[in-house]
């Protein structure tokens, strides 16, 4: 994206979320206000429970996240062990649940520039609500090798390895593919002397089956045939208008690979992939590797909008405490879910 258009989006990005954060004020303007929308969803859902006798029921103490067992008499706080743990900025908690729900991303850079709250801490609380919503089951989901994304990759994590571009990081994922297949010439060993000829004649760039017979000067139903059993045997990938090109084989080629894997999505995933990497190229201007799983989990959340606040909120006390060990150590596993809109 040229700088003068990016410019443009970041100002446009900044009065909308502005806006949203006035007129959140305005709907919560007290820390009572604040804590009963935290805690009201939990608490009549009875997703609190009682540390000293197990009873759901409670009085909450206005204004504080602490309350008092209706069964014991046990005064104690509501959110121990649960995903609000320890908080120490529940407004910036509720601002980003609330957004979320809206249907609403934006970069912790942008949010800390609106609230002032501190970027490291917007950036952990998303990751704690990417975290409770990643944790749900999603149907209308497709795993997708990590390598489809790798032009977003941009950002250093602590997983980059030391002196190398953050795109390197993909590396570890293919040489571990790589070393539990055989190379490309043990594989041939088991075809025939055509279905040799024409896996030779494969590569990274898209070839047409009437250009193989051609170059072949083998009839074509058995360069057909024989590239069905390449597809079979897994060392050819068909691309849409009946072309091919080689699987990666001995030489890993992410790119290829993931060209051959964005073209064989249904149109509806297709569309969330292209939509996702625009909203991390326009917004967040990028990610690091590490964390492409969480910005998916978050992006399902705009996309898919049966994330109402209510199922949102539910969903994250049903996910327990999270903390910020489990956050740091999250890394975006090779085969990532992207959710489609339904
Ligand atoms: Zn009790």
């Amino acid at each position: 994206m040229p700088e003068n258009e990016k410019r443009a989006q970041y100002k446009h990005d900044k009065a909308e979320l502005q806006r949203l954060y006035v007129l959140f004020n305005q709907l919560f303007p007290t820390l009572e206000t604040i804590w009963h929308e935290l805690l009201h969803i939990a608490l009549s859902r009875a997703l609190i429970f009682c540390k000293h006798c197990h009873c759901t029921n409670f009085i909450r103490h206005a204004g504080t996240r602490k309350g008092t067992c209706l069964s014991c008499g046990k005064k104690q706080s509501l959110t121990a062990r649960s995903f609000l743990r320890n908080i120490r900025v529940p407004a910036a908690w509720l601002f980003l649940q609330w957004l979320t729900a809206q249907g609403y991303i934006f970069s912790a850079h942008l949010i800390h520039d609106i609230t002032g709250v501190a970027q490291s801490s917007i950036a952990h609380i998303e990751k704690s609500i990417a975290a409770a919503v990643g944790g749900q089951p999603n149907e209308a989901s497709v795993l997708v090798k990590s390598a489809m994304f790798q032009k977003l990759v941009c950002h250093r994590s602590r997983e980059t390895p030391r002196g190398m571009h953050p795109q390197d990081e993909e590396l570890n994922f293919d040489s571990e593919e790589a070393q539990g297949q055989p190379d490309l010439e043990s594989r041939l060993t088991a075809l025939d002397h055509n279905q040799v000829l024409i896996a030779k004649m494969l590569s990274d760039k898209p070839i047409g089956c009437d250009n193989l017979t051609v170059a072949s000067g083998l009839p074509f139903p058995m360069v057909a045939s024989s590239l069905t059993i390449l597809e079979m045997e897994d060392l050819a990938i068909r691309l849409p208008g009946d072309r091919y090109i080689l699987k990666n084989a001995n030489s890993v080629n992410s790119n290829a690979n993931s060209a051959a894997e964005k073209s064989n999505l249904q149109p509806k995933q297709a569309i969330s992939v292209t939509l996702f990497e625009n909203v991390m190229r326009n917004k967040f201007s990028g990610a690091s590797r590490k964390c492409l799983q969480t910005y998916l989990d978050l992006f399902w959340c705009v996309i898919d909008r049966s994330w109402t606040y209510v199922k949102l909120s539910q969903t994250c006390f049903g996910a327990g405490y999270i903390g910020g060990w489990r956050i740091l150590n999250a890394v975006s596993p090779q085969e990532l879910r992207v959710p489609c809109s339904p």
